[in-house]
């Protein structure tokens, strides 16, 4: 099984640490099983199909994953998109939630506090209800009314007025007495399950696809893809790892300047509003590791106008995938990911995170 760790300082954690107690570092997990194809449970229609090579065992699942790959134009198989948002709860988070609540379960914790504005508060609020674990979700008052319902429906949400740290510090002061902080930005049992996403694609496409674009707030998704791609290329099976790219909007896009700038690590964006509410991370908490991932594969990041991603919500809406305005960030910049490309050989595919119907229209 894995083991928690610090790369920064070496210290060793406690098994619910969510983050390094000694130096304040984002943890990571080593002696992570590899991918092993000869061990799918190809009989599991979930994402636990691959549990020998995740490292955690499963203990809350709603049956996260095996979302469907469909081209974005039929009978074109250049340009796909993958329905995340047809997961559980309607987000890309459910992978997350799964392996990092079944690891939280598996070591007792019977209670946990997260802080979010929408998908993941969602989320972990009724994986939490399914496991039988208490939640609490701490939200800002500008949260997503769509997104807070189905926070409330399941679990107990703290709306917390103010900047945007009182959340964080209100969710901190509530994580004592065996309360876990249950952190999709900050736990690495959280980014594993994201793995899966880039094992089904490799299912589905028989191969690695030249491209995909993901929408980029923490990051986690396009880390989780690309550890995921990495170990299949370790397994031997996929013989090129695809080009990523990350996508954000205009209002907060820390990833895209230091990308253009050549940075190595982020610096810290004061985000505005914008309809992609998913993706206002002005610190990213793994923000260096992002951007080696990025560019280890040559890949890039883009901004994008508002009305840009308004516009590309409603053209996906006519081709009948119906996703929130942060998802929708992928098709606005697949002109420009097509020309970074060059020719280069292969699909692209587009990361549907997010469902449209908690979104505010
Ligand atoms: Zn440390």
């Amino acid at each position: 099984m894995s083991v928690l760790y610090c790369p920064a300082c070496d210290t060793p954690p406690d098994p619910l640490d969510w983050r390094c107690h000694a130096c304040g570092a984002p943890l990571e997990l080593r002696d992570q099983p590899p991918f092993a194809p000869g061990a799918i449970h190809a009989e599991r229609w979930s994402m636990w199909r691959y549990a020998a090579s995740l490292g955690v065992e499963q203990r809350v699942t709603l049956g996260a994953g095996m979302t469907a790959l469909v081209p974005l134009h039929p009978g074109d198989e250049s340009v796909w998109v993958k329905c995340e948002y047809l997961n559980p709860t309607g987000s890309y988070k459910d992978r997350g939630t799964e392996t990092l609540l079944s690891y939280l379960a598996s070591r007792g914790v019977t209670s946990v506090v997260e802080e979010s504005s929408g998908n993941a508060g969602a989320s972990m609020a009724q994986y939490a209800a399914h496991g039988g674990l208490r939640a609490r979700i701490f939200v800002p008052e500008n949260a997503p009314p769509g997104k807070t319902r189905a926070i409330a429906a399941a679990a107990e949400l703290v709306v917390v007025p103010g900047p945007r740290h009182y959340v964080n510090d209100a969710c901190l002061a509530a994580a004592v007495d065996g309360t876990i902080y249950a952190s999709h930005g900050w736990n690495p049992y959280w980014i594993i399950g994201q793995q899966t996403l880039a094992w089904e694609l490799w299912e589905q496409l028989g191969a690695a696809p030249a491209a995909i674009v993901t929408p980029a707030g923490q990051g986690g998704l396009l880390l989780g893809i690309a550890r995921g791609f990495r170990a299949l290329h370790a397994a031997g099976v996929i013989d090129r790892l695809p080009r990523l790219y990350a996508v954000q909007p205009w209002a907060c896009d820390p990833f895209v300047r230091a990308i253009e700038s050549g940075a190595a690590e982020p610096e810290p964006v004061i985000a505005q509003r914008s309809a992609a509410d998913g993706t206002l991370v002005g610190s990213p908490v793994r923000g260096a590791q992002v951007l080696a991932a990025i560019r280890e594969v040559n890949g890039w990041a883009f901004s994008v106008a508002e009305d840009d991603l308004l516009n590309a919500r409603d053209r996906l809406a006519r081709r009948g995938f119906y996703v929130e305005p942060t998802s929708a960030m992928t098709l606005a910049a697949l002109p420009r990911v097509q020309q970074h490309l060059g020719g280069a050989d292969g699909p692209i595919v587009l990361i549907a995170t997010g469902n449209g119907l908690k979104a505010p229209s």
